[in-house]
């Protein structure tokens, strides 16, 4: 059964930077969790960070990808470089899609962890920019199709296809 990789916030879990979740109620979830599709991960969380832990954000509008060629950091409002803890649990999403044989993420859209169609510029100030967080970015350098938790009904048809 091709399976799919999840944020654990769109399910429910209580591991946002605030303590909160970000639950989605959307029939194709509840399917997937039905069928025992889905892989849960919380790349901060995973990274070693606490809950709740100060926001953080992809300084220099370069996104994921930015981190992975090492020219652009992950801090908090402070200056707190937390790039260490951002790297590391993408790694271990990485590692957790590739032993499930994954090919298909939903992740929740704006984290600077699993952003997928924007993460924010890192001036703390709302604005968006549109490029992935750090493990949206790594999982589409695998070759894993991501999707955002707008898009969970282009995941459902692609896993289709997939099956
Ligand atoms: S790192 Fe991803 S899964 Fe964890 S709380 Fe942030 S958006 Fe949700």
């Amino acid at each position: 059964m091709e399976r799919v990789l999840v944020s654990a916030c769109l399910l429910g879990a209580k591991v946002r930077y605030h303590g909160g979740d970000a639950r989605v109620e959307h029939p194709v979830l509840r399917r997937w969790r039905d069928e025992g599709r889905i892989v849960a991960v919380c790349p901060e969380r995973d990274g070693g960070l606490p809950t709740p832990r100060p926001p953080a954000e992809i300084v220099g509008g370069a996104g994921g990808h930015g981190v992975w060629k090492r020219i652009a950091l992950v801090q908090t409002r402070d200056g707190g470089d937390v790039t260490a803890n951002f790297v590391h649990g993408a790694e271990a999403a990485l590692a957790a899609a590739r032993d499930a044989h994954i090919r298909v993420a939903v992740l929740k859209d704006g984290s600077p962890s699993c952003g997928t169609t924007f993460s924010y510029d890192g001036t703390f100030t709302g604005a968006r920019v549109g490029v992935p967080g750090v493990t949206a970015a790594l999982l589409q350098q695998h070759g894993i199709r991501v999707f955002s938790d707008n898009e969970i009904d282009a995941a459902d048809a692609l896993l289709r296809q997939l099956t």
